[in-house]
Order: structure tokens, then C-alpha cells, then sequence
């Protein structure tokens, strides 16, 4: 059995080619050190893939920033305004990127959208209507024959004209039909080319196949490649899909002259249902995703096994693959010295998933299986008691019942005891927890972590900013306060740091986008709160005010969705005992006089479900119950906020109301605030905070721009709904706009009040 992968990562085990990237940005390499580095990284990469016996090597998978920009360059959607700068071919690429900013003139990014279910960030490709699409490039080229040099065939990996269609924006009259004919011709370009060079596949990525799918969108799909694979000569097509299963377009796919096609058998619910009943034909390679390429445990061998003998019997040739691309896990377990053994052989990163593809093609092609020396280690280890439950916590859990996800008294009686005890001015100002995080601020966390200050030290400089933090936002005059969050590095890691159950790596680092990368904790077992996490720093931050000052905690669906899961309990439990966990704190601090209290949901809309059909069924009806849970124990008159990094919550805005919390703020000054009448038509009942500003700037808004905007909301919102504050946490910006900035909002937000009595 042959074995192949997606993608692998490209940012290097190190982050070499973030730090590179960085460097030339900021000028201190030049183009040529850039580019040695890439391919220094791809050399090991493949060098690696080979050393492992992966039979088909993917190539142009590496890149400097993003696939979906190298695909719009290749096809020549390059728009105009960064045309004019006049720069190199990498600069041009840079500024779509990241925007730019010099004398040949100042433009912004490309928008930045998330890629299908995963915390990976595309860049949106623009195509205006004079927009000529063809092959303009030769990146896919020069790098398959780098791959050659290296004695590696290498399978060619590009995004699919379809996937590309469908994600693209079209800035001007024209729509995806009318370039369809011409992005068909790049494409048939781009496989000749491929036949000259002796390519023996070429993959075209479409994770669009497996959305909802319209009758339209499928002809679009076929009319796509009835004229691609026409053209296609002899390199072999392998039309690639993850992330979900293909059920609207699976007989259509199959119709069409594809020589493979690539299913995911993990997160595709119906792909093996599809096989079964429909069949696969038999001249077409099956490239059966079965080893996960988004999470970070290893495979389960008796259950992969167990995959292809269900499949063999209705395909021909099957080729081993992973169900996306690497991308989306760590690099290598090789560079975790702290995490003991015990905890890391049961996780495989990319470099690790390489040897599981290469050991469990071994296992297939063995005369008898269940007898190979990789089959029976990988059974034990599966056998083995991973000691990471918690018989407390399953009990809890167990015996949560209906009412213990719903508050009391109901939304509109504790808005009125709400209201009489906080007697808070209409409008009321906050902000949404973190303020700067200065160079001090991040020394004095580092500081403590090496152990090079005590914990009394690094408790009272923190105690230090809490107490300039309240005093300046009491001289600002804002209403409802809070402590500043100076003691988060971020807003998960933080709380995983705190509870039972989870665990940390030290370099096990995810793209998120360009050269950024995250480092999500690891659930390892049942979750607890191993101790107070937050209640100290809201006391005391309470204590030098007679404003409500808000407590500030993480939600269970964000805390979750930035983590890498489980796989041995669903996502609900470990929800839930998050939840607990989270519901815990509340209570501590409500009881310990905290009487406004913020749970944060920056990333809930994150892991919603592909397709509409699967929203409530496999998301919704446990994440709602789980914001719930945290907050159903308080009493009427303690007040939940939350919080949520965009308002793109049209479409699911009774759930969101459904959440039972007091108070949600949001992002709302990028967007063209329809979220109001979204709000307004749907009779939301919670109070709101739609951001009045932009942080992700660095400008300085003046009061009359924040006047203007809430008079906007005020068209659409009560006014004794309303709530002023930015659209997110000041941690990212500077001391000398932040404080200008909230000025003039408490300027704002009075001269309304004034204009409201007249
Ligand atoms: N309370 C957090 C902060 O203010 C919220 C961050 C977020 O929404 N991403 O930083
Ligand atoms: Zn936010």
C-alpha cells in the first residue's frame, strides 16, 4: 500500500521561516537570505518525508505567507493598486499580504478570512473585472524541480479552480461564471506544464466540495473540470477534499475522468457511507484520509485497519493518507524535552504522523497483520489506562440535569433588579478586560516563570498596575471598571494553566496566519479547577473602587476551541466540565463580592459546523448549554457580560440571546453595524455593547466620530439596552492612544446622555 500526505508544515520546526520572514520585513536580511532559508526548509522537509517512505511527496505546499495568495498569483489576480507600487515580484506578494506602507504609495491587505473549520487564516483573493486571469506563475514549477534535484517525484499540490472561485472576492460586476472559462484555461495551462516536467500526479485541493452545495455551485464544479481533465495528458488528477464529507457532488465527482480522489474519513461523517452504498469506481485511485491531520494523538492502528478492510472491498487501489493537510499540527515531538514519556507517546505530530502512515502501510501489506510488531505496540499503548480520568468530575457531569443550565429569575426581571442596584447612567461605559501590555508588564510575567523573582514580587508589581489601572480609568470616568488582565500571557492559556487536566508543550506551534503561530494547550484528561484562578486580582482591583469592577474569565467553548481536544470523550463532556470548572469561579467570586462578572466567548462561532445542517445537532445544543452552565448559579442580581471577537452572528443571533448572559459587547466599527437591524428585527433581549471603536488600530477616534456611532445604534437599540465601550481588549495598543481614545468615548457617551434629556 502506498502512502502519501496533503501537506506538510512550512513554517519549520524552529518557526525558522517566521523569524526569517520577520527579519526581512524589517529589513535586516535581504531576499536572497529569505529565500535560502525556504529552501534550506523545504529541503529538510522533503529530505524527512523521503527518510519516512512516503511514496507520493507533496510540493508547492511550502509558502511564504499563504496557498490561497501564491494561487492568486499564480493566476495572475494580482489587483491593480498593488500592480502601481511598482515592486519586486516578493514585495508585491508581501504587500497583498500585509499591506504597504512607503513612498510608492500606502495600500491596505488583503482581507484575512478564517480556512473552513480550523484557526488557519487565508488570504482573500480579489478579483476585480479587468482582472485577466491565466498561469502567470512558475512557484508550483521551480519547486517541483528543486523536489527532483532532491531524486523526489513530487505530487504538485495547488488549490482547486472551484475552491478558488468560490472563496474569492469579486470587487467588481463580474461573478466566479464569468471567469470560469478562463480560470479552466490557467488550469490546463498549469497541467501541461506539469506533463512536460513529468509529474505522476497533480493534487487540486477543493475543501469547498464539502459544503452545503447548490445545484448551481455543482454545475459551476463540473463545468470546471469537464474542460480541465480533457487537457489533462498524462499526469494523474487527484481531485483532493478534507475537512467534511463530499454528499451533494459525490456522484458527479465520481462521473468525472479523475484519476484519484481524496476523501476524509475522520471529520467526512458520510464518506464511508457514500462508498458503501454507492461504490467507488474502480479505475480511480481511493487516497483514503484516515490518519488525522488536525489533531494531535496518535493513530488508533486497530481502527484504521478495521477503515480499509470496510473500503477494500468496493475500490481498487487504495493510498494511505492523512485527512488534511499536516498544517494543523505541531511539527515534531522531538524538540518537547519537558513533557514526560508517559504523556507524549501517545501524541504524534506531523514529523511523528509520517512514520504512522509509513508503519501502517508495513502492517497492511504483512502477511498477517495483527502479528506485526508495530500493530501489536500500537494495540498496547491504545489498551493501556491513560490515568486521566477524574471519577469527580465524570459524577458531576453525570448528574447535571435541566435545571442546572437555566438562571433564575428569567432575563426581564433581573434587568429590573439589575437596574436598581448598580443605578448606572444610561449608556454606560466599560472596556472588555485587558488594557496595555507593556514591555514591563510581559518582563515581569517572564521574570516570574524563570523563576528569577519571587512569587510577592511578582505579585505586588502586578497589584501596582491593577491600582494605576483602576485610578486611571476612575480619572477617565468610566462606569463599570476592570483589573486590566496584566497577569494573562492569553486568555486560554492562562485558565489551562490553572485547571486539572491539561497540558503544556514548549515549541509545539501552529500557523495561524503568516508568520504568526499559536501554541494550544493539550486537553489531556477530566477537567478541574485546581484552584482559585482570578479571584485574588478582581478583589483587590475591587477594593480600591466603589464601581463595579468586573471579574474576567474565559467561556468553556472558547477555552475549548483553542485547545487541542480529546479524542476518547466527546467535545460536550469536556464542555461541560469546563464549564464546571468556569462555573466554579463565578461562584467564588460572586461570593467574594464581585458583582459584575464577564465570560468571554471570543471564539464560539469557531468550530460551527461546516454545513447548516449540522449547527444545532452537533455544536449549538451542548455550546449554548455550556456558557449556561457557568453562569445559571448566581443570583439575579449579579450580572454576566460576554464578550465575542466579531459580529458575524447573524445567523445564529437567537442563540446567542439564548446564552441567558445580561450584557454581550462585540465588534461591530468594522463592520457596517446591519448587525443593528439584525439585533433590532429579532427583538434581541440582552443588553449589548456594539464596539464604538476599532483597536485593531492604532487611531486615535475623536468624539464626535463616537458620537455619530452611538446615535447610529441608537436608531436600532434601546437606549436602556445600550452599552459604550470598544470592540475589543486594549492589550494589543499602546498607552498614548488608549487613553485619548477612552476619553473621548466617556466624552461621547456623556454628550449623548445631555442630548437624551432634552
Ligand atoms: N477580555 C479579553 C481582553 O480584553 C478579551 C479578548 C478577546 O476578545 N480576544 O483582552
Ligand atoms: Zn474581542
Amino acid at each position: 500500500m502506498k502512502t502519501t500526505i496533503i501537506g506538510f508544515p512550512r513554517v519549520g520546526s524552529l518557526r525558522e521561516l517566521k523569524f526569517a520572514s520577520e527579519a526581512y520585513f524589517r529589513q535586516e536580511i535581504s531576499a536572497e537570505e529569505l529565500q535560502e532559508t525556504a529552501k534550506e526548509l523545504r529541503k529538510t522537509h522533503w529530505a524527512l518525508q523521503q527518510a519516512s517512505g512516503i511514496d507520493w511527496i507533496p510540493t508547492n505546499d511550502f509558502s511564504f505567507y499563504d496557498n490561497m495568495l501564491d494561487t492568486a498569483v499564480l493566476l495572475n489576480a494580482v489587483p491593480a493598486r498593488y500592480r502601481a507600487l511598482e515592486l519586486s515580484d516578493l514585495d508585491t506578494y508581501f504587500a497583498m499580504a500585509r499591506g504597504y506602507q512607503g513612498k510608492e504609495g500606502d495600500v491596505k491587505a488583503f482581507a484575512m478570512k478564517k480556512w473552513f473549520n480550523t484557526n488557519y487564516h487565508y488570504m482573500v483573493p480579489e478579483i476585480e473585472d479587468t482582472t485577466e486571469i491565466r498561469l502567470a506563475g512558475t512557484k508550483p514549477f521551480a519547486e517541483w524541480k528543486e523536489a527532483q534535484a532532491q531524486g523526489i517525484c513530487g505530487k504538485p499540490v495547488l488549490i482547486g479552480p472551484f475552491t478558488f472561485l468560490k472563496l474569492a472576492r469579486f470587487t467588481g460586476e463580474k461573478t466566479a461564471e464569468d471567469f470560469a472559462d478562463a480560470v479552466a484555461a490557467a488550469y490546463c495551462a498549469y497541467l501541461k506544464e506539469l506533463n512536460t516536467l513529468g509529474a505522476a500526479w497533480a493534487q487540486l485541493d477543493e475543501p469547498y466540495l464539502v459544503m452545503d452545495l447548490t445545484k448551481a455551485e455543482i454545475a459551476l464544479f463540473r463545468q470546471l473540470y469537464t474542460k480541465i481533465l480533457a487537457a489533462k495528458g498524462s499526469v494523474r488528477v487527484l481531485l483532493q477534499t478534507y475537512f467534511g464529507d463530499v454528499r451533494d457532488c459525490y456522484a458527479d465527482i465520481c462521473a468525472l475522468p479523475f484519476d484519484g480522489i481524496g476523501l476524509d474519513f475522520l471529520e467526512g461523517k458520510q464518506s464511508l457511507s457514500l462508498v458503501q452504498t454507492n461504490g467507488f469506481p474502480k479505475d480511480k485511485v481511493l487516497f483514503a484520509g484516515a490518519v488525522n491531520g488536525k489533531n494531535i494523538w496518535r493513530n488508533h492502528y486497530d481502527r484504521t485497519l478495521q477503515l480499509l478492510d470496510q473500503l477494500k472491498p468496493h475500490c481498487g487501489e487504495i493510498v494511505l493518507n492523512t485527512s488534511c493537510s499536516l498544517l494543523h499540527v505541531p511539527y515534531t515531538l522531538r524538540h518537547e524535552t519537558k513533557l514526560a514519556e508517559q504523556y507524549k507517546k501517545h501524541f504524534s505530530f506531523a514529523e511523528e504522523k509520517l512514520t504512522e502512515l509509513a508503519e501502517l502501510a508495513q502492517i497492511l501489506d504483512a502477511p498477517v497483520p495483527a502479528e506485526t510488531a508495530a500493530y501489536q505496540k500500537n494495540t498496547a499503548l491504545f489498551a493501556e489506562d491513560r490515568c486521566c480520568s477524574n471519577a469527580a468530575v465524570q459524577q458531576k457531569v453525570a448528574a447535571l440535569t435541566e435545571k442546572d443550565f437555566v438562571r433564575l429569575p428569567a432575563f426581564a426581571e433581573r434587568e429590573k433588579v439589575q437596574k436598581e442596584s448598580f443605578q448606572l447612567p444610561l449608556l454606560p461605559t466599560t472596556t472588555i478586560g485587558s488594557f496595555p501590555q507593556t514591555k514591563e508588564v510581559r518582563a515581569n510575567r517572564a521574570a516570574f516563570r524563570k523563576g528569577e523573582i519571587s512569587e510577592e514580587q511578582y505579585v505586588a508589581f502586578n497589584k501596582k498596575q491593577i491600582a494605576d489601572c483602576v485610578a486611571l480609568q476612575e480619572k477617565i470616568d468610566l462606569d463599570v471598571l476592570v483589573h486590566g488582565e496584566f497577569e494573562r500571557n492569553d486568555m486560554v492559556e492562562y485558565f489551562g494553566e490553572c485547571l486539572d487536566g491539561y497540558l503544556f508543550t514548549e515549541k509545539a506551534w501552529v500557523q495561524s496566519y503568516g508568520t504568526r503561530c499559536v501554541k494550544p494547550p493539550v486537553i489531556w484528561g477530566d477537567i478541574s479547577r485546581a484552584k482559585p484562578m482570578t479571584v485574588d486580582w478582581s478583589v483587590y482591583a475591587q477594593s480600591l473602587t466603589k464601581k463595579p469592577m468586573k471579574g474576567m474569565l474565559t467561556g468553556p467553548v472558547t477555552i475549548l476551541n483553542w485547545s487541542f481536544p480529546r479524542e476518547d470523550i466527546s467535545l460536550q463532556a469536556c464542555a461541560y466540565q469546563i464549564a464546571l470548572a468556569i462555573r466554579e469561579e463565578v461562584l467564588d467570586l460572586e461570593r467574594s463580592g464581585i458583582r459584575m462578572i464577564q465570560v468571554d466567548e471570543a471564539a464560539l462561532r469557531e468550530k460551527l459546523p461546516l454545513r447548516k445542517s449540522d449547527w444545532k445537532s452537533d455544536y449549538l445544543n451542548w455550546a449554548i448549554p455550556a456558557f449556561r452552565l457557568v453562569h445559571s448559579g448566581v443570583k439575579p442580581d449579579t450580572q454576566i457580560h460576554t464578550h465575542m471577537c466579531y459580529s458575524e452572528f447573524d445567523d445564529i443571533i437567537r442563540d446567542i440571546d439564548d446564552m441567558d448572559a445580561d450584557v454581550i459587547t462585540f465588534e461591530a466599527s468594522r463592520s457596517d453595524l446591519t448587525i443593528l437591524d439584525v439585533l433590532k428585527e429579532n427583538h434581541f433581549r440582552t443588553e449589548v455593547g456594539p464596539g464604538v471603536y476599532d483597536i485593531h488600530s492604532p487611531r486615535i477616534p475623536t468624539t464626535e466620530e463616537i458620537q455619530n456611532a452611538i446615535s447610529k445604534m441608537l436608531e436600532r437599540i434601546p437606549v436602556e439596552k445600550l452599552w459604550v465601550n470598544p470592540d475589543c481588549g486594549l492589550k494589543t495598543r499602546g498607552t498614548a492612544e488608549t487613553v485619548p481614545s477612552l476619553e473621548n468615548m466617556v466624552a461621547a457617551a456623556k454628550a449623548c446622555r445631555a442630548a437624551l434629556k432634552q
